[in-house]
């Protein structure tokens, strides 16, 4: 009999509450540093930007966090989200692994981010914010906010990096489609924005720098905007906890217990939201579940960044955090996993790789998107170049289960997909596709730019 394919939850089984992993971490937490003084922050500081719901998410205890109706009710437009056995690749890899996949590409913008962006803009419209700003990179973040802001009638402003801006228009159509502004950065609208462009009137841009001008508009706004982030900051992590909590109850639907769970990581919000329950259960159940956060060997903050309090964006305007970091100057190579670009990690994925509970591995360009196209080859899907990491090592390990003959249980996210990413594919294929060196001189420059801080 051929084995199941598909491990479906319905709408009753949505979970009810977020996982947050604060209340389970084996290192104390550090602190979070005002950007001018480096002094720890008060929720004052933080107050211009976030609402005060989500600045309280950010540092509860409580390891469950409920979910309000109305998120869960929009939530069901695409959850819970299916996690599927790659029966079809194992055969193709010939491996006695068995091979599972969460499949986050069913949201309607077609990966992860919108289980954070929906519940940001409820509690943000719940404190009275008529209008957010925010960055993105490739316009996967954009495009979710964008959604997630129309639903809640919150106007939009997006800071998007030039260099996608201009090569990949799908994503910003999208965004307008929901009705936000969207502009290049960097812009003439920010000094950060300004400064960049007198230094180079031809920058790319990067997302520290689009980070600095959203955080800019915000800031300077007299209360009349707030900040929105993709990624990196706690709350954020714990919205994706949903990814996790479904596949812990779909894994017991199929009868087994992962061994390997694995997911991409730029600032690590799908990875963490896919692996921290799997992680409570290493840690408060005994499970031995091995946990791996992929990286491009280009940009690699968690494999070869130094653990230590640096900015979170380009312009050292936003908050100071220990972190995983190459410093928060480094503009990481033109890589097409364009989501994966990002100096630093969120301050709980870089404690817990320090203390050993997660490990971390870098993997290149031309072999990331060579498991990306036997992934498709085998089940469909085309995975987005970010999720296509998580690809690479559930691979790797299949193969290794191949030699060994042991029958490892491997689960990852599949982040997104990547039908607006076709044209990296299409030079991919081409053979167009490079490796890059890993950046050795621009780290070491970056890493000297770190803050001085003494707590
Ligand atoms: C943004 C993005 C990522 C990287 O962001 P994380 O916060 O590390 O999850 C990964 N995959 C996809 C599909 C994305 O859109």
């Amino acid at each position: 009999m051929s084995p199941q394919h598909k491990f479906l939850l319905d709408e009753s089984r949505l979970p009810k509450a977020w996982y947050n992993i604060n209340a389970d971490l084996p290192v104390p937490p550090q602190p979070v540093l005002h950007p001018g003084t480096l002094e720890p922050v008060t929720p004052d500081f933080l107050s211009v930007l976030f609402p005060m719901s989500l600045i309280l998410q950010e540092i509860s205890p409580e390891r469950w966090i409920e979910i309000p109706e109305p998120v869960r009710e929009i939530y069901k437009l695409w959850r819970p989200t299916p996690l599927m056995r790659a029966v079809r690749l194992e055969q193709a890899l010939d491996t006695p692994a068995h091979i599972y996949y969460k499949y986050e590409g069913v949201s309607p913008v077609g990966s992860h981010k919108p289980n954070t962006a929906v519940p940001q803009a409820f509690f943000n419209k719940e404190a009275g914010t008529k209008a957010l700003t925010t960055e993105t990179g490739a316009g996967q973040w954009g495009s979710a906010l964008a959604m997630a802001c129309n639903f809640f009638d919150i106007d939009l402003e997006i800071y998007m990096v030039k260099v996608s801006y201009h090569q990949k228009p799908y994503r910003r159509i999208i965004m307008e489609n929901f009705g936000a502004d969207v502009y290049a950065s960097p812009s003439d609208r920010t000094h950060a924005g300004r400064a960049a462009l007198e230094q180079d009137p031809n920058s790319p841009g990067s997302l520290g720098l689009a980070i600095s001008e959203a955080v800019e508009v915000a800031a300077t706004s007299g209360g009349a905007k707030k900040y929105s982030l993709g990624s990196v900051l706690g709350h954020v992590l714990m919205h994706q906890s949903v990814i996790g909590l479904e596949t812990l109850e779909q894994m017991e639907m199929a009868g087994e217990y992962p061994d390997f769970i694995i997911g991409c990581a730029g600032g690590g919000s799908n990875f963490a939201g896919f692996a921290y329950p799997f992680l409570w259960k290493n840690l408060t159940e005994g499970q031995r579940a091995k946990i791996i956060a992929v990286e491009p060997a280009s940009c690699p903050s968690l494999t070869r960044g130094a653990y230590t309090f640096d900015y979170g964006d380009t312009a050292a305007t936003a908050p100071v955090v220990k972190m995983h970091t190459l410093g928060h100057t480094f503009i990481p190579p033109s890589i097409h996993a364009g989501g994966l670009r990002y100096h630093g990690m969120a301050p709980s994925v870089s404690a817990l790789v320090d203390h050993g509970d997660i490990e971390a591995r870098a993997v290149k360009q031309l072999e990331t998107f060579a498991a990306a196209v036997q992934f498709s080859k085998a089940e469909g899907i085309i995975p987005a170049p970010e999720s296509a990491h998580a690809v690479r090592v559930a691979i790797d390990e299949a193969l290794k289960c191949k030699l060994t003959g042991e029958k490892k249980v491997i689960a990852f996210n599949l982040s997104g997909h990547g039908h607006f990413d076709l044209m990296a594919y299409d030079q991919y294929h081409r053979g167009e596709l490079k490796d890059y060196e890993y950046p050795a001189e621009a780290i070491a420059e970056a890493m000297t730019h770190l803050p001085k801080v003494s707590v």
